[in-house]
């Protein structure tokens, strides 16, 4: 059967020929089932239970979960297929053909992160005549670049269950045990217009705006003071102060004032607890200026994420690449599939230096090594491992 599934690069070759960008622009997005198809075909070969599972309200997308063996625990090699959008006219080759130069594979999602699929499956197809004691689950989720509706819908569902999980976002395999989350809000007064000689004739939104700002700066340094973590470079939560638009001339009464802000909270901190404090916080506001205040997310969020130094799948990561976890600045599903239960670290081929810009690649010397340590992680997690130890 193994035969009808390609070799590496030629399935990498696939994979970056079949765009699958996901943008929050509606003119950039598009779906990402051709993708997950051409992966269920070649984890289905291989002799892998395939589900693809559509993501509603997201038309042409879905996730696909490919699992060999059954029972209880088991590892997760997941990855998402979307990509983000490119500048053609910026890369020295096309970005939907992979090209060979210097040692290295160019393409749009090489390293950030199609490659990471033919690599896991490379390692998977090892096991296919070995009787697992644990399954092993290839996991492929949409819109990670845009939404993350496809985590979420994972959440939703209540599925993959398994032990362990390693997300494979470029980190030059490096295993990751910690990032930030992510967070993006909008707070939008509306107050009334007037002729500016006569303040009683309106609500200043603008001057509601400067109280709302203020008091935004302030929970900014009451986190900062309270929170810290050291293994980040930026060891406090950040709030920072984005974009405003407000009003429309000098001498009116501004009616109508929006200011847009990220927060990137450290591990522990929750996102819900986040918006009701900062509303707590600006609600009053509203009758001293008479206003109405209306504070929203943009996006659901990213949750910060963290798996304890202790924990088995960190400890044998760190002995296989001889790499001490580390803490990111970006985010990642991980607090998704951590939710579902498993312990979770992110640890990929190829830089997030070359991730989200013109000629993305992927080392070609990166490839081996990595096949060799999912293949030795397989072998711990679903080959060697007890079943019952497994499903703890
Ligand atoms: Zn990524």
């Amino acid at each position: 059967m193994s035969q009808q599934t390609p070799h590496l690069l030629q399935m990498l070759g696939q994979l970056i020929a079949t765009p699958s960008v996901s943008s929050t622009t509606p003119e950039h997005d598009m779906g990402n089932l051709s993708v997950i198809t051409l992966l269920a075909e070649w984890l289905n070969n291989l002799g892998f239970q395939t589900e693809i599972m559509p993501i509603p309200g997201y038309p042409g997308k879905a996730n696909l979960i490919a699992t060999l063996g059954k029972g209880p625990g088991g590892l997760v090699l997941s990855g998402h297929t979307d990509t983000v959008p490119c500048n053609e006219e910026l890369w020295k080759s096309s970005p939907f053909s992979l090209t060979e130069r210097d040692n290295r594979l160019y393409g749009l999602g090489t390293c950030d992160m199609k490659g990471f699929f033919p690599i896991a499956i490379e390692a998977a197809r090892q096991f296919i005549n070995t009787p697992l004691t644990a399954p092993l689950i290839i996991l492929a989720t949409a819109d990670e670049e845009s939404s993350m509706s496809g985590a979420q819908a994972l959440v939703d569902a209540g599925k993959p269950k398994a032990r362990y999980a390693v997300i494979g976002e470029p980190t030059d395999m490096t295993p990751i045990r910690m990032h930030k989350g992510m967070m993006m809000e909008s707070i939008r007064i509306t107050g009334r217009s007037g002729h500016s000689s006569d303040p009683s004739l309106g609500a200043n939104a603008l001057d509601a705006m400067h109280s709302v700002l203020s008091e935004l700066v302030k929970y900014r340094n009451h986190l900062q003071k309270n929170y810290q973590h050291s293994s980040f470079s930026v060891n406090v939560p950040t709030l920072n102060l984005g974009c405003i638009h407000g009003g429309d001339n000098p001498n009116r009464i501004c009616g109508q004032c929006e200011l847009e802000y990220d927060v990137r909270p450290l591990p522990g901190m929750d996102l819900s607890l986040i918006r009701e404090d900062i509303s707590k916080r600006v609600r009053p506001i509203e009758d001293m200026f008479g206003v109405s205040i209306d504070c929203r997310p943009l996006f659901p969020g990213i949750p910060s994420f963290e798996t304890a130094q202790n924990t088995s799948l960190v400890k044998m990561a760190e002995q296989l690449t001889g790499h001490s976890a580390e803490a990111v600045a970006f985010g990642t599903e991980a607090p998704f599939l951590q939710a579902l239960g498993m312990e979770t670290i992110v640890m990929g081929p190829g830089s997030i230096n070359q991730a989200h810009q013109p000629d993305e690649f992927l080392a070609l010397d990166q490839i081996k090594p990595t096949v060799e340590i999912l293949t030795k992680l397989i072998q711990r997690y679903c080959v060697d491992i007890q079943g019952d130890a497994s499903s703890a």
